[in-house]
Protein backbone atom coordinates (compact mmCIF):
# COMPACT_ATOMS: atom_id res chain seq x y z
CA UNK A 1 0.00 0.00 0.00
CA UNK A 2 1.50 3.61 -0.51
CA UNK A 3 2.39 5.09 2.36
CA UNK A 4 0.14 8.12 3.69
CA UNK A 5 1.52 11.20 4.78
CA UNK A 6 -0.68 11.81 7.55
CA UNK A 7 -2.73 9.61 10.07
CA UNK A 8 -5.57 9.72 12.79
CA UNK A 9 -3.26 7.55 15.71
CA UNK A 10 -6.67 5.94 17.83
CA UNK A 11 -5.88 5.04 21.78
CA UNK A 12 -7.91 2.99 22.00
CA UNK A 13 -7.25 2.63 25.75
CA UNK A 14 -8.92 6.44 25.87
CA UNK A 15 -12.27 5.25 24.19
CA UNK A 16 -13.02 2.37 26.42
CA UNK A 17 -12.01 4.89 29.62
CA UNK A 18 -14.13 7.32 28.46
CA UNK A 19 -17.26 4.81 27.58
CA UNK A 20 -16.55 3.58 31.37
CA UNK A 21 -16.98 6.69 32.62
CA UNK A 22 -19.87 7.39 31.05
CA UNK A 23 -21.38 4.40 32.25
CA UNK A 24 -20.75 5.18 35.58
CA UNK A 25 -22.06 8.43 35.28
CA UNK A 26 -25.72 6.29 33.70
CA UNK A 27 -25.54 4.70 37.36
CA UNK A 28 -28.09 1.44 37.36
CA UNK A 29 -28.74 2.54 33.73
CA UNK A 30 -26.88 0.46 30.50
CA UNK A 31 -24.56 2.58 28.69
CA UNK A 32 -25.01 2.37 24.72
CA UNK A 33 -22.74 4.29 22.15
CA UNK A 34 -23.82 6.22 19.38
CA UNK A 35 -21.81 5.06 16.54
CA UNK A 36 -23.24 6.77 13.69
CA UNK A 37 -21.17 9.17 11.01
CA UNK A 38 -18.75 6.15 11.07
CA UNK A 39 -17.96 6.21 14.53
CA UNK A 40 -17.75 10.32 14.40
CA UNK A 41 -15.41 9.81 12.05
CA UNK A 42 -12.95 7.84 13.92
CA UNK A 43 -14.33 4.05 12.10
CA UNK A 44 -17.47 2.96 13.41
CA UNK A 45 -16.10 -0.98 12.94
CA UNK A 46 -13.29 -0.73 15.36
CA UNK A 47 -15.14 1.20 17.93
CA UNK A 48 -17.99 -1.26 18.35
CA UNK A 49 -15.29 -3.97 18.60
CA UNK A 50 -13.66 -2.37 21.36
CA UNK A 51 -16.58 -1.23 23.25
CA UNK A 52 -17.96 -4.47 23.16
CA UNK A 53 -15.24 -6.20 24.62
CA UNK A 54 -15.98 -3.42 27.42
CA UNK A 55 -19.40 -4.56 27.99
CA UNK A 56 -21.23 -1.80 25.66
CA UNK A 57 -24.43 -3.93 24.23
CA UNK A 58 -26.10 -1.27 22.75
CA UNK A 59 -25.29 0.76 19.41
CA UNK A 60 -27.22 3.40 17.56
CA UNK A 61 -26.71 4.79 13.86
CA UNK A 62 -27.87 6.97 12.20
CA UNK A 63 -29.26 4.85 8.94
CA UNK A 64 -30.07 1.30 7.34
CA UNK A 65 -26.61 1.54 5.47
CA UNK A 66 -24.58 2.32 8.45
CA UNK A 67 -26.39 -0.64 10.16
CA UNK A 68 -25.36 -2.94 6.96
CA UNK A 69 -21.86 -2.13 7.67
CA UNK A 70 -22.19 -3.08 11.01
CA UNK A 71 -23.59 -6.19 10.57
CA UNK A 72 -20.71 -8.24 11.20
CA UNK A 73 -19.63 -6.08 14.27
CA UNK A 74 -22.84 -5.71 16.11
CA UNK A 75 -24.02 -9.45 16.18
CA UNK A 76 -25.32 -10.47 18.43
CA UNK A 77 -25.51 -6.94 20.32
CA UNK A 78 -28.48 -4.52 19.84
CA UNK A 79 -28.28 -1.86 16.90
CA UNK A 80 -30.41 0.85 16.37
CA UNK A 81 -31.33 2.75 13.50
CA UNK A 82 -32.10 6.50 14.39
CA UNK A 83 -33.86 7.84 11.12
CA UNK A 84 -36.32 4.75 11.37
CA UNK A 85 -37.74 3.19 8.03
CA UNK A 86 -38.20 5.11 4.83
CA UNK A 87 -40.53 3.47 2.27
CA UNK A 88 -37.54 2.35 0.53
CA UNK A 89 -35.89 1.29 3.39
CA UNK A 90 -38.67 -1.22 4.50
CA UNK A 91 -37.40 -4.46 2.59
CA UNK A 92 -34.05 -4.00 4.01
CA UNK A 93 -35.09 -3.33 7.75
CA UNK A 94 -37.49 -6.11 7.91
CA UNK A 95 -35.04 -8.48 6.91
CA UNK A 96 -32.40 -6.38 8.92
CA UNK A 97 -31.35 -7.56 13.12
CA UNK A 98 -31.40 -3.88 13.51
CA UNK A 99 -34.40 -2.15 15.40
CA UNK A 100 -35.81 1.04 13.71
CA UNK A 101 -37.32 3.86 15.60
CA UNK A 102 -40.19 5.19 14.31
CA UNK A 103 -40.28 8.88 14.31
CA UNK A 104 -43.76 9.74 12.78
CA UNK A 105 -46.83 8.19 12.70
CA UNK A 106 -46.55 7.64 9.15
CA UNK A 107 -43.32 5.63 9.98
CA UNK A 108 -45.58 3.39 12.80
CA UNK A 109 -47.86 2.38 9.90
CA UNK A 110 -45.83 1.50 8.10
CA UNK A 111 -43.68 -0.70 10.47
CA UNK A 112 -47.14 -2.12 11.94
CA UNK A 113 -48.19 -2.87 8.05
CA UNK A 114 -44.74 -4.72 7.26
CA UNK A 115 -43.53 -6.43 10.46
CA UNK A 116 -46.68 -5.79 13.87
CA UNK A 117 -44.80 -8.59 15.63
CA UNK A 118 -41.20 -7.35 15.33
CA UNK A 119 -39.94 -5.18 18.31
CA UNK A 120 -38.74 -1.41 17.35
CA UNK A 121 -37.82 1.60 19.38
CA UNK A 122 -39.98 4.56 19.03
CA UNK A 123 -38.93 8.07 19.33
CA UNK A 124 -40.86 10.82 20.80
CA UNK A 125 -39.95 14.80 20.10
CA UNK A 126 -40.48 16.69 24.11
CA UNK A 127 -39.32 19.87 23.13
CA UNK A 128 -35.93 19.13 20.09
CA UNK A 129 -38.53 19.91 17.45
CA UNK A 130 -36.39 17.60 15.32
CA UNK A 131 -37.45 13.74 14.90
CA UNK A 132 -39.86 12.01 16.91
CA UNK A 133 -44.28 12.01 17.66
CA UNK A 134 -45.35 14.91 19.15
CA UNK A 135 -46.75 14.66 22.45
CA UNK A 136 -49.75 14.29 21.92
CA UNK A 137 -49.54 11.68 18.65
CA UNK A 138 -47.76 9.29 21.39
CA UNK A 139 -50.99 9.74 23.76
CA UNK A 140 -53.49 9.38 20.65
CA UNK A 141 -53.63 5.40 20.75
CA UNK A 142 -51.39 5.46 17.78
CA UNK A 143 -48.98 2.88 19.77
CA UNK A 144 -51.38 0.68 21.57
CA UNK A 145 -50.05 -3.02 21.06
CA UNK A 146 -47.02 -2.37 19.35
CA UNK A 147 -44.13 -4.53 20.79
CA UNK A 148 -41.88 -1.40 21.94
CA UNK A 149 -38.63 -2.39 22.66
CA UNK A 150 -37.29 1.66 23.84
CA UNK A 151 -39.29 4.25 24.00
CA UNK A 152 -36.87 7.64 23.62
CA UNK A 153 -36.59 10.97 23.41
CA UNK A 154 -33.93 13.74 22.90
CA UNK A 155 -32.55 16.67 24.49
CA UNK A 156 -32.27 19.85 22.65
CA UNK A 157 -29.87 22.06 25.35
CA UNK A 158 -28.29 19.25 27.53
CA UNK A 159 -24.57 21.34 26.80
CA UNK A 160 -26.08 24.20 29.01
CA UNK A 161 -28.17 25.28 32.36
CA UNK A 162 -31.10 25.44 30.38
CA UNK A 163 -34.91 25.48 31.74
CA UNK A 164 -35.71 23.40 29.07
CA UNK A 165 -33.90 20.17 30.40
CA UNK A 166 -36.05 19.66 33.69
CA UNK A 167 -38.88 20.42 31.23
CA UNK A 168 -38.27 17.82 28.74
CA UNK A 169 -37.14 15.30 30.97
CA UNK A 170 -40.26 15.91 33.20
CA UNK A 171 -42.62 15.32 30.41
CA UNK A 172 -40.44 12.42 29.12
CA UNK A 173 -41.32 10.64 32.28
CA UNK A 174 -44.69 11.05 32.53
CA UNK A 175 -45.33 10.21 28.64
CA UNK A 176 -42.81 7.06 29.60
CA UNK A 177 -45.12 6.33 32.61
CA UNK A 178 -48.37 5.67 30.44
CA UNK A 179 -46.67 4.27 27.08
CA UNK A 180 -45.47 0.40 27.85
CA UNK A 181 -42.11 -0.06 26.55
CA UNK A 182 -39.30 -2.30 27.73
CA UNK A 183 -36.47 0.52 28.01
CA UNK A 184 -36.50 4.20 28.42
CA UNK A 185 -34.29 6.32 26.93
CA UNK A 186 -33.38 10.39 27.10
CA UNK A 187 -29.92 10.98 27.84
CA UNK A 188 -26.86 11.60 25.33
CA UNK A 189 -23.10 12.66 26.31
CA UNK A 190 -24.46 15.97 28.06
CA UNK A 191 -27.57 14.50 29.36
CA UNK A 192 -25.81 11.80 31.71
CA UNK A 193 -23.52 14.71 32.96
CA UNK A 194 -26.90 16.24 34.24
CA UNK A 195 -28.21 13.52 37.27
CA UNK A 196 -29.03 10.06 37.25
CA UNK A 197 -32.49 11.22 36.98
CA UNK A 198 -32.22 11.84 33.41
CA UNK A 199 -30.48 8.75 32.85
CA UNK A 200 -33.54 6.07 33.04
CA UNK A 201 -32.71 2.33 31.73
CA UNK A 202 -30.44 3.41 28.63
CA UNK A 203 -27.89 6.19 28.40
CA UNK A 204 -26.57 7.16 24.76
CA UNK A 205 -23.22 8.98 24.54
CA UNK A 206 -21.63 9.92 21.13
CA UNK A 207 -19.01 12.60 21.93
CA UNK A 208 -17.87 12.22 25.67
CA UNK A 209 -17.05 8.67 24.23
CA UNK A 210 -14.64 9.86 21.78
CA UNK A 211 -13.14 12.30 23.86
CA UNK A 212 -15.39 15.65 23.75
CA UNK A 213 -16.08 17.66 26.62
CA UNK A 214 -19.66 18.14 26.65
CA UNK A 215 -19.89 19.84 30.05
CA UNK A 216 -17.69 20.77 32.59
CA UNK A 217 -18.79 17.61 34.71
CA UNK A 218 -16.59 15.78 31.97
CA UNK A 219 -13.92 17.77 32.06
CA UNK A 220 -10.71 15.77 33.74
CA UNK A 221 -12.82 12.78 33.12
CA UNK A 222 -13.15 12.45 29.28
CA UNK A 223 -9.61 11.48 27.36
CA UNK A 224 -8.35 12.61 23.97
CA UNK A 225 -8.77 9.71 21.43
CA UNK A 226 -7.79 11.06 18.53
CA UNK A 227 -4.18 12.72 17.84
CA UNK A 228 -3.79 14.06 14.32
CA UNK A 229 -0.49 13.90 12.90
CA UNK A 230 1.00 14.77 9.35
CA UNK A 231 4.68 14.87 7.84
CA UNK A 232 6.71 17.30 6.60
CA UNK A 233 6.85 18.13 3.28
CA UNK A 234 9.11 20.42 3.48
CA UNK A 235 11.52 22.87 5.53
CA UNK A 236 12.08 26.02 4.41
CA UNK A 237 13.90 29.28 5.72
CA UNK A 238 11.84 32.36 4.24
CA UNK A 239 13.12 36.55 4.45
CA UNK A 240 11.59 39.01 6.88
CA UNK A 241 8.12 40.14 5.06
CA UNK A 242 7.77 37.44 3.27
CA UNK A 243 4.11 36.44 2.43
CA UNK A 244 2.84 32.75 3.56
CA UNK A 245 -0.38 30.99 1.86
CA UNK A 246 -3.45 32.13 -0.19
CA UNK A 247 -4.03 36.07 0.26
CA UNK A 248 -1.21 36.07 2.18
CA UNK A 249 -2.93 36.73 5.12
CA UNK A 250 0.37 36.44 6.86
CA UNK A 251 3.96 37.87 6.74
CA UNK A 252 7.11 36.92 8.62
CA UNK A 253 8.12 39.54 10.86
CA UNK A 254 11.56 38.36 10.61
CA UNK A 255 13.66 35.84 8.71
CA UNK A 256 11.80 32.46 9.76
CA UNK A 257 12.19 29.05 9.64
CA UNK A 258 8.66 27.41 8.22
CA UNK A 259 7.60 23.57 7.85
CA UNK A 260 4.83 23.02 5.42
CA UNK A 261 2.51 20.05 6.53
CA UNK A 262 0.80 17.50 4.46
CA UNK A 263 -2.75 18.14 5.88
CA UNK A 264 -4.90 20.48 4.82
CA UNK A 265 -8.97 21.71 4.57
CA UNK A 266 -9.64 18.13 2.26
CA UNK A 267 -8.56 16.15 5.07
CA UNK A 268 -10.57 17.73 7.92
CA UNK A 269 -8.43 20.28 9.14
CA UNK A 270 -10.67 23.48 8.08
CA UNK A 271 -9.68 26.95 7.33
CA UNK A 272 -10.87 28.56 10.48
CA UNK A 273 -6.98 26.99 12.32
CA UNK A 274 -5.77 29.37 10.09
CA UNK A 275 -3.01 31.09 11.55
CA UNK A 276 -5.01 30.10 14.50
CA UNK A 277 -3.96 26.59 15.04
CA UNK A 278 -0.92 25.23 16.63
CA UNK A 279 1.27 22.01 16.27
CA UNK A 280 3.85 20.17 18.28
CA UNK A 281 7.06 18.90 17.79
CA UNK A 282 9.73 17.30 20.46
CA UNK A 283 7.07 19.69 23.06
CA UNK A 284 7.49 22.55 20.99
CA UNK A 285 4.16 24.33 20.01
CA UNK A 286 4.95 25.62 16.61
CA UNK A 287 1.63 27.92 15.15
CA UNK A 288 0.32 27.79 12.03
CA UNK A 289 0.50 31.00 9.49
CA UNK A 290 -1.54 31.53 6.79
CA UNK A 291 -4.34 30.03 5.80
CA UNK A 292 -4.98 26.20 5.76
CA UNK A 293 -5.11 25.52 1.88
CA UNK A 294 -6.63 22.43 0.60
CA UNK A 295 -3.75 19.86 1.42
CA UNK A 296 -0.83 22.07 3.04
CA UNK A 297 -0.52 24.17 6.24
CA UNK A 298 2.50 26.17 6.99
CA UNK A 299 3.72 25.65 10.63
CA UNK A 300 6.11 28.19 12.10
CA UNK A 301 9.28 26.27 13.37
CA UNK A 302 11.91 28.28 14.88
CA UNK A 303 11.73 26.73 18.11
CA UNK A 304 11.98 23.59 16.79
CA UNK A 305 15.33 23.36 15.04
CA UNK A 306 15.48 19.76 15.17
CA UNK A 307 12.66 19.31 12.98
CA UNK A 308 13.44 18.22 9.32
CA UNK A 309 11.53 17.58 6.03
CA UNK A 310 9.97 13.98 6.63
CA UNK A 311 9.78 14.48 10.55
CA UNK A 312 5.95 14.07 12.01
CA UNK A 313 4.21 16.39 13.46
CA UNK A 314 1.36 16.36 15.91
CA UNK A 315 -0.95 18.52 15.14
CA UNK A 316 -3.40 19.85 18.22
CA UNK A 317 -6.34 18.60 18.46
CA UNK A 318 -7.36 18.04 22.02
CA UNK A 319 -10.89 19.00 20.96
CA UNK A 320 -12.08 22.03 23.70
CA UNK A 321 -8.90 23.57 22.72
CA UNK A 322 -9.56 22.80 19.20
CA UNK A 323 -12.60 23.48 19.36
CA UNK A 324 -12.30 27.39 20.75
CA UNK A 325 -9.12 28.06 18.54
CA UNK A 326 -10.91 27.07 15.02
CA UNK A 327 -14.65 28.09 15.90
CA UNK A 328 -15.74 24.84 15.17
CA UNK A 329 -17.56 22.75 17.42
CA UNK A 330 -16.30 19.64 18.97
CA UNK A 331 -18.70 17.31 16.85
CA UNK A 332 -17.59 19.41 13.42
CA UNK A 333 -13.77 18.43 14.78
CA UNK A 334 -14.56 14.81 14.96
CA UNK A 335 -16.78 14.35 11.56
CA UNK A 336 -14.99 16.22 9.20
CA UNK A 337 -11.68 14.44 9.85
CA UNK A 338 -11.25 13.07 6.11
CA UNK A 339 -10.17 9.93 4.21
CA UNK A 340 -6.65 10.49 3.69
CA UNK A 341 -5.69 9.35 6.89
CA UNK A 342 -4.39 6.29 7.62
CA UNK A 343 -5.95 5.10 10.73
CA UNK A 344 -3.79 3.37 13.90
CA UNK A 345 -5.32 2.21 16.19
CA UNK A 346 -2.80 1.55 19.91
C1 LIG B 1 -26.18 11.65 18.00
C2 LIG B 1 -27.19 11.23 18.98
C3 LIG B 1 -26.80 10.86 20.27
C4 LIG B 1 -25.39 11.06 20.80
O1 LIG B 1 -25.23 12.40 21.12
P1 LIG B 1 -23.87 13.02 21.74
O2 LIG B 1 -24.19 14.44 21.96
O3 LIG B 1 -22.81 12.81 20.72
O4 LIG B 1 -23.58 12.26 22.99
C5 LIG B 1 -27.78 10.35 21.12
N1 LIG B 1 -29.08 10.25 20.72
C6 LIG B 1 -29.49 10.64 19.49
C7 LIG B 1 -30.93 10.52 19.13
C8 LIG B 1 -28.57 11.16 18.59
O5 LIG B 1 -28.98 11.57 17.39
Amino acid sequence: MPHSPLRLVLEGEALVANWRWCDARSGDAACGAAVKADGYGLGAAEVVRRLRAAGCRDFFVATWAEAAALAREAEGASLCVLHGPAEQDMAEAVAAPARPVLNSAEQVRRWRQAAPERPCDVMIDTGIGRLGLSPEEARSGLLDGLPIDTLMSHLACADEDSPANPRQRDLFAELAAAIPARRRSLANSAGLCLGRRYAFDLTRPGLAVYGGVPRREAEGHVRQVARVEAQAVQVKEVPAGAGIGYNATWHAPERCRLAILNIGYADGYLRGFSSRGRARFEGAALPVVGRVSMDLTAIRCDAAPGLREGDWVEIDYALPEASAQSGLSQYELLTTLGGRHARSWR
